[in-house]
């Protein structure tokens, strides 16, 4: 196994949830629809979890977490469940121009469905514009979706005070919380978001499980439509495995979080100050304080980010560019650009996101070959300065 530096794109399932998962197999393993013994077992199993996620958010009562099949979905249902059940009372969405790829394009389809849709700008590290917000409000706007974090360059985004003036319009928000949920805590009761995306992967679970959490009054219309499970909202025999999984995690993660967030914010400052002490001509991207403890984004000037990743796979490190859902394309990232760097700039980044499993030597490991590594492809590289000015810059 490599050493592992893209916690964000995938994370290893935790030994403790692969055991408690077993059981659920083909022992018990019965549908929870079915109305004998075995039937029961697995309602209560289902609800169990249910409680336990519920208080990973700290909700109020589990009836508010709604399983789904991940993150994608969730924000599917969360986004267009939400417009779609509020068409009458507005047409108008807003989202930031930072949102993961799943959102994007679930704006793009609002906006085919007749909805307009808003891209609220972000700063240049990455956080998006408050003072805009409130201008793209209107009468008709019926929902803000906006990620707790940007799952590229890190940037932890004002969620609480994007609730606040959401609660104060009467307007939906609703939250990509993917990004951060392994790192910092969710409250519902300290800060009323109505809908949030929940996956179990980024706290260590299995893959392919998820939730919507959806407070109490607030409603959704179903997007997969069949035999009525999770109060109808999300039809489909539930995957009682992986919500067993998920919801072990989130237990694990609530109880473990505090202490595992500090030391991979410790990892990760010594990532930082290494890199940008050693490396001339590196940058740190997003925020510099306001950012994931588990995330790093750098960016080398003079080198494309997807030749590093190979270099560095022949050193056998994992690491990413950027975002996963995205690294097929060529075009640069669609995070960097909004965040005003120019297409060179934003074709030399790097992302290592630590996790769990991360070790002080996997950061020394990539310490040691990193620096050397980018001299070696800035000597091949045909990019000079001037392919780095911005307008009315001249070469130094
Ligand atoms: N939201 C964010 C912020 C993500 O990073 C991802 C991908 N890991 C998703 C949504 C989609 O998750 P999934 O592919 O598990 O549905």
């Amino acid at each position: 196994m490599s050493v592992y530096l893209d916690n964000q794109a995938a994370k290893p399932v935790d030994e403790r949830v692969v055991s408690e998962m077993m059981l659920y197999f083909n022992e018990k393993f019965a549908n929870p629809a079915s109305l004998h013994y075995d039937g029961d077992v697995a309602t209560d199993i289902l609800e169990k979890s249910r409680e336990k996620v519920a208080k990973f958010v700290n909700a109020p009562d589990r009836a508010d977490i709604i399983f789904t099949s991940g993150a994608t979905e969730s924000n599917n249902l969360g986004i267009i469940g939400a417009a779609m059940r509020q068409k009458k009372k507005g047409n108008h969405v807003i989202i930031s121009e930072i949102e993961h790829i799943s959102i994007l394009n679930i704006g793009k389809y609002l906006e085919k469905e007749g909805f307009r849709v808003s891209r609220l700008p972000v700063d240049r590290f990455g956080i998006v514009r408050l003072d805009k917000l409130e201008k793209y409000i209107t009468d008709e706007t019926i929902l803000i979706s906006i990620s707790t974090a940007s799952n590229e360059v890190g940037s932890v985004q004002p969620t609480a005070e994007i609730s606040k003036l959401a609660q104060e319009k009467g307007i939906l928000f609703h939250t990509d919380a993917l990004a951060s949920e392994s790192v910092l805590p969710i409250d519902v009761k300290k800060v009323p978001i109505d809908l949030i995306t929940l996956s179990s992967n980024d706290i260590y679970g299995p893959r392919g499980v998820g939730a919507l959490y959806m407070k109490k009054g607030v409603r959704v219309n179903p997007i997969i439509i069949g035999g009525g499970q999770e109060r109808g909202f999300r039809s489909g025999s539930e995957n009682v495995p992986g919500i067993v999984g998920f919801a072990k995690a989130a237990e694990i993660m609530k109880e473990e979080m505090p202490k595992e967030s500090e030391n991979l914010k410790k990892l990760r400052d010594k990532l930082i100050k290494n890199v940008l002490d050693t490396i001339p001509k590196s940058h740190l991207n997003g925020h510099p304080e306001k950012r994931l403890p588990h995330n790093a984004h750098f960016r080398f000037d003079y080198i494309e980010g997807e030749s590093l990743i190979l270099t560095l796979k022949e050193h056998n490190i994992a690491a990413a560019t950027g975002s996963a859902c995205s690294s097929k394309t060529l075009e640069p990232s669609h995070t960097l650009i909004a965040m005003g760097l120019l297409h060179e700039e934003a074709h030399g980044s790097l992302l290592v996101s630590l996790g769990r499993t991360t070790r002080e030597s996997d950061i020394d490991k990539l310490l040691e070959v990193l620096p050397d590594q980018v001299i070696r492809l800035r000597k091949l590289s045909p990019l000079t300065p001037s392919d780095f000015l911005k307008k009315n810059e001249e070469v130094k």
